[in-house]
């Protein structure tokens, strides 16, 4: 890799870093924002989801990875106290790829592609949901709405909500509740569901009104939408590793 760009959060600590890495690498690689090999991101998650999102029609080109200028995170490999000791990394070139699965979503509006998750949600009113799986129906949702989340988003809004924290080689979609309603009325699922990549899942609602859809940072308008459709996606986004940080050590630094 010898094309590479460097994106950052908004805030002093990243752009020093983010010079201070350009200073090192500089003379080894060469700087384009347009066409690199590899994204490095420097900031939060938040930011990592920023870059992906930014190079997402040249994923085929592109491997990314991040440094965290807070705690480490969970799509990121290294703290703002390893910047020399990542400099050096990339210079050695020891490197591997992994994948990392995307969301592929399609409404009767747009198309688009998450990495941690999708979340249709509405809190002014109950949301009613019809919930198919590959073209069978499942359920009717009722409540503040239902999140679709990957492996990697496993340990994102989708933890918050009670589902399970997902390795993030594995290739499912887990859908999860967001404050659901249940009573002898109103029934759904409840648990988490987790689903492979031979499953579509279709949502249907006769009224988005006041709902709105997530999809990672990013937040649409769901006015004249008819429905949602999520499947695991053919595309996913490519990451470098230069060291190998445990999920178990992210989850302890992280919650416990
Ligand atoms: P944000 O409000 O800054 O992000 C919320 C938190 O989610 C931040 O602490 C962020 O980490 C963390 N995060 C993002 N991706 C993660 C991942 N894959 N694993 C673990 N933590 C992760 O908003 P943002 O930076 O634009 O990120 C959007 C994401 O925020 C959404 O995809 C959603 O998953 C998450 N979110 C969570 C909740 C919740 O848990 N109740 C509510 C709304 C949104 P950094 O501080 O390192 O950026
Ligand atoms: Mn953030």
């Amino acid at each position: 890799m010898k094309k590479y760009t460097i994106i950052c959060k908004q805030d002093e600590v990243s752009y020093a870093i983010k010079q201070q890495l350009k200073d090192g690498l500089d003379g080894t690689m060469i700087y384009d924002e347009e066409h690199p090999e590899l994204v490095i991101s420097v900031g939060g998650d938040g930011t990592m989801l920023y870059c992906v999102h930014c190079y997402e029609k040249q994923l085929d080109k592109v491997a990314f990875i991040g440094l965290h200028t807070g705690t480490l995170g969970f799509l990121t490999d290294y703290q703002k106290d390893e910047v020399e000791k990542f400099i050096d990394d990339i210079k050695k070139g020891d490197y591997h790829f992994y994948n990392r699965y995307l969301l592929d979503i399609k409404t009767n509006k747009g198309e688009y592609l998450a990495l941690n998750e999708l979340r249709i949600e509405n809190n002014m009113r109950s949301q009613v949901l019809d919930v198919f799986i590959n073209g069978e129906f499942f359920e009717t949702f009722r409540g503040n709405g239902l999140c679709v989340c990957t492996a990697s988003g496993s340990t994102a809004y989708n933890k918050s909500l009670g589902g399970a924290v997902v390795c993030s080689g594995v290739g499912i979609m887990q859908l999860s509740e967001i404050a659901g309603i249940h009573h002898n009325a109103y029934r759904s699922l409840g648990s988490s569901l987790i689903l492979d990549a031979t499953h579509r899942i279709h949502f249907e609602s006769q009224d988005f009104r006041n709902s709105v859809l997530g999809i990672d940072q990013h937040v649409y308008d769901l006015k004249d939408v008819k429905y949602i459709d999520v499947c695991l996606s053919k595309t996913c986004a490519r990451f470098v590793q230069y060291k190998h940080v445990s999920l178990m050590e992210r989850l302890k630094r992280a919650y416990l």
